[in-house]
């Protein structure tokens, strides 16, 4: 060890996601953290803007890897993609074996289980690290998910932890969530059950304000309400906040003036793109995503609306408002279950698939502070799994099945009362629709077996009998036992 080197942390990327990092780290009694970005201007306003925070600027690679303790350790917070890889190959040049490359962006997951692979063998630990929690989150604490090996958590866990986000308990939302990809495939998910979450409370907040005629600021005491409830949750309490914000141009509701087309960075995708990878329903999350694309369709939106008939919801409301209002109050908890038990699904396969040891109630409680989908519920999922940690579906957990048990009639009159006023509620009857396809006895999945048999001598299974199946369709229509299908 040189005598600069100071720093026992190291922060690479210095625009909003990193310097409230480094500033957060700072702020934690034993750290001092080093800092480095590309270009100088970001590290000299950082310096000069927070000098309480006792940084250790490099004007380079080499220099920033000198001022680490060994072994060292950095979070790369930079550009997701090209960006985390020009930095990553910088730091394997003035790294040692040992030493610690953590990359804290938005990455890919597939991504990451190619880069830890290839800095493996430099010796070098790589870390993709899930951080969830927007600007604020990385300067007050985040919800942190870390990837790579167990060996590098040592050094790096107590770190991290020292700027985690708290959950009411005092324990530090942050824990190693298994190898190489892990991390980032966990914080995917998150972000995917972020966007039905959304979906689910925007589809209740258009319920609402077309069923009862309430105002955007009527219903954001809806909300405030809703949020003293196992509702309760972050994106709940902001919903109120935004509902009631007034635009000062025009006087309106803002949310009356915003463009109603929803845009997406992509991790929603990734999550339903990897759901079908993987074989997982995550109708839920889907319809989020679908829900945002459609919103953005802006010239087939315009060319539909007023041509494509059906029912105007101007000619229907609900005999009891206030019932009404409780109704989709149900209906959000039943289906935002219905979200989560699918987002943990993925989790569980996702885990299978590339062989990590995902403990599903660590994940739950990480979530319950600093990110952006805390939430009261959320210690349940924890309980939930630590009783019985192979549950086969959350939903199927005593304390979820009473509550979709009790929410159901009015999950389902909410669904028929969209269904007959015209109102969209992708998320809501698409939850509805999975949890009536979980729990059937008995599937039309037979028809479809029957179909594909037919067109495509695909094959089929019976219920009476082990073995293969195939009916010759263009014969005599007998059946034969036969091979599975390679089709
Ligand atoms: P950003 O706009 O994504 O990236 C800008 C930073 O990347 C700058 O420091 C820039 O350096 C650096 N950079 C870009 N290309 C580089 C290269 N080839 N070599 C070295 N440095 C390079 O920054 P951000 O918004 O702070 O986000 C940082 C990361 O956090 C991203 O991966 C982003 O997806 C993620 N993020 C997460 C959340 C969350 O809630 N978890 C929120 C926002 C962002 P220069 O100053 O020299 O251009």
């Amino acid at each position: 060890m040189t005598e600069q080197s100071v720093a026992n942390i190291g922060v690479v990327g210095l625009a909003v996601m990193g310097s409230n990092l480094a500033r957060n780290l700072a702020s934690r009694e034993g750290n001092t953290v080093a800092i480095f970005n590309r270009s100088w201007e970001r590290t000299e306003t950082l310096i000069t803007e927070h000098p309480e925070a006792g940084f250790v600027p490099a004007h380079s690679y080499e220099e920033f890897a000198a001022s680490l303790s060994k072994p060292r350790t950095a979070i790369i917070m930079v550009q997701a993609g090209r960006g985390t890889d020009a930095v990553i190959d910088e730091l394997t040049k003035v790294f040692e074996p040992g030493d610690i490359i953590v990359d804290g962006g938005n990455a890919n997951f597939h991504d990451t289980i190619a880069r830890e692979q290839a800095v493996r063998e430099t010796g070098i630990h790589f870390v993709g690290t899930g951080i969830s929690g927007g600007e604020e989150g990385a300067l007050h604490g985040p919800s942190i998910m870390p990837g790579g090996s167990v060996e590098s958590y040592e050094t790096l866990g107590p770190i991290l932890a020292s700027i985690a986000a708290r959950a009411d308990d005092g324990e530090p939302c942050v824990t190693h969530v298994g190898t190489d990809g892990a991390g980032h495939f966990v914080k995917m998910v998150h972000n995917g059950i972020e966007y039905a979450d959304m979906q689910l409370i925007a589809e209740a907040y258009d319920l609402i304000r077309r069923g009862t005629g309430k105002t955007p600021a009527e219903i954001a005491d809806v909300f405030d309400e809703w949020n003293t409830t196992e509702l309760e949750s972050y994106l709940i309490e902001i919903t109120a906040q935004v509902l009631r914000q007034t635009d000062a141009e025009t006087g309106k509701p803002l949310v009356d003036v915003i463009l109603d087309a929803a845009g997406a960075k992509g991790t929603g995708a990734w999550t339903v793109q990897n759901a079908l990878d993987l074989g997982v329903p995550v109708s839920g999350i889907a319809e989020a995503v679908f829900a945002r694309s459609l919103s953005s369709k802006a010239a087939q939106r315009a060319a539909a609306a007023g041509v494509l008939p059906g029912p105007s919801s101007e000619d229907w409301k609900p005999s009891d408002p206030d019932a009404f209002i409780e109704d989709v109050r149900q209906a959000l908890y039943a289906s935002k279950i219905i979200a989560y038990s699918q987002g943990f699904d993925e989790i569980i396969a996702g885990a299978e698939q590339f062989g990590w040891d995902i403990k599903k109630g660590e994940i739950a409680k990480i979530w319950r502070a600093g990110c952006i989908i805390r939430a009261r519920f959320l210690g349940r999922i924890t309980e939930a799994y630590a009783s019985d940690p192979s549950l086969v579906a959350l939903v199927l957990a005593p304390y979820f099945r009473d509550a979709v048990t009790e929410a159901q009639g009015a999950w389902r009159r909410v669904v028929v009362s969209a269904a007959e006023a015209g109102i969209p509620s992708p998320a809501f009857s698409s939850s509805l629709a999975y949890y009536d396809g979980l729990r059937a006895e008995r599937l039309p999945a037979a028809l479809v077996q029957g179909q594909r048999d037919f067109f495509g001598a695909h094959t089929y299974k019976r219920i009476d009998k082990d073995g293969i199946f195939h009916t010759l369709w263009s014969g005599d229509r007998s059946e034969i036992e036969t091979e599975p299908s390679w089709h």
